[in-house]
């Protein structure tokens, strides 16, 4: 049994012939369940087409994490998240991932008291000093514009590509075999478990989890979403933050989904969403929706607009709704083929729920991996 590395090119053979789970996509979500597994002592195979991991949302993320989240479920999985991003203990680095710059979400004043409570419960869950602001002007480098926020100062932004490789050697340590290069075909049922289609040989499997992101929207035969997923586009830009302009928080507001992260001392990367549905992966860029960005955000950040524009670079996430009815509360969709699992779109938030969802997606794959065969 080999692995197949980042540069070689895969060969029939090259994958092993059975394994109790595939995972299907080496992004951040593969990762983190890949690593929940192997740690349980389950044989994981992970399989991803790109030679190296992080080419598709996740290399392109801002990584912006915070505990709160508007969306209760996404919350209750970013909140643990947060936690396990600020434990050194938990990564082969032995170090935190997370860059504790804070995290402002600002929001319509009517929502003080849902933040008041979020604070609370993040505060008592995780012993932090989050806490909420409301007439203020500005905070943590961020002008609020007549909005309510809630301020989370252990929170703040990791490098995902740098998570997700931390998670693979995680799981490599732990046995799962990783292969790069190597692109699934197909998936279909033999004799009640699912059977991989792989460009370098095929696996039998107790289960298998396509955790494709935007790919979900159009997968190969056997991975389709019993509930559907979209692509959607996500653009961001990078300007130079010089100064006089302050050091800032990551910001979202949620009156208007406008985003801001710091990276490093003297950058800053802006976005604001890019309503383009089944958006091709590789689009170009959008000049004016860059140019209306830099508009947008100048109202909380007035330094913009004499800003330089350093890039742009267009992606897209999976979304769609969490998979009603389905397993691990509904991080898990079915598929027409029986031990077939996607995991749900993100929705663009895959980042700060990744730990914790890969965590309980690795609890339901071990049930149904070891269940009885149909
Ligand atoms: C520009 C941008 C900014 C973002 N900012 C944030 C943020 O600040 N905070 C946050 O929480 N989230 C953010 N997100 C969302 C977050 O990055 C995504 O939700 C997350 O990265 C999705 O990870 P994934 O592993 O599900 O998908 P991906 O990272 O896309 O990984 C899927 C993998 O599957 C592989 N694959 C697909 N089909 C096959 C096949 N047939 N065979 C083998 N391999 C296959 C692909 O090559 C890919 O590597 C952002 C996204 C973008 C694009």
């Amino acid at each position: 049994m080999s692995q197949v590395g980042s540069t070689a090119s895969p060969r029939s053979g090259d994958v092993p012939a059975r394994a109790d789970v595939v995972v299907v996509g080496a992004g951040i979500t593969g990762a983190s369940l890949a690593h929940h597994l192997a740690r349980r002592g389950v044989s994981v195979v992970v399989i991803e087409q790109s030679p190296q991991s992080g080419t598709g949302a996740t290399g392109r993320s801002g990584g912006m994490v915070r505990a709160y989240d508007p969306d209760p479920a996404i919350g209750e999985l970013a909140l643990p998240s947060l936690a396990t991003y600020r434990d050194p203990g938990r990564w082969a680095s032995g170090q935190a991932p997370l860059h504790a710059v804070g995290a402002v979400t600002a929001a319509h004043p009517a929502e003080e008291p849902a933040l008041r409570q979020a604070a609370g419960r993040i505060n008592g869950a995780l012993g932090t000093s989050a806490h909420v602001v409301a007439e203020c002007d500005e905070v943590a480098g961020i002008r609020l514009a007549g909005g309510v926020a809630l301020v989370e100062p252990e929170a703040g932004w990791v490098a995902p590509a740098d998570v997700t490789a931390d998670w693979l050697v995680q799981a490599r340590a732990d046995g799962a075999v990783v292969c790069h290069g190597v692109r699934v075909r197909a998936v279909e049922a033999r004799g009640g478990r699912p059977a991989v289609r792989t460009d370098a040989g095929v696996i039998s499997a107790g289960a298998v989890v396509a955790a494709v992101g935007p790919w979900a929207a159009d997968p190969v035969p056997g991975l389709r979403p019993a509930s559907p997923v979209r692509s959607r586009s996500i653009q961001v830009s990078v300007v130079e933050r010089r100064p006089p302009a302050p050091a800032h928080a990551t910001f979202v507001d949620l009156r208007t989904g406008l985003y801001a992260k710091p990276v490093g001392a003297d950058r800053t990367l802006i976005g604001m969403p890019h309503l383009v549905w089944d958006s091709p992966f590789d689009a170009q860029p959008d000049p004016a929706h860059a140019q209306a960005t830099v508009s947008a955000l100048s109202a909380h950040f007035p330094w913009l607009t004499t800003a330089v524009h350093l890039s742009t670079v267009r992606a897209a996430d999976a979304y769609g709704s969490p998979g009603a009815g389905g397993q691990a509360s509904g991080l898990l969709v079915g598929t027409g083929v029986p031990h077939v699992w996607s995991v749900r779109g993100w929705n663009g938030s895959g980042v700060k729920t990744a730990p914790e969802a890969g965590r309980r997606i690795a609890d339901a794959c071990v049930t149904d991996a070891f269940s009885d065969v149909a």
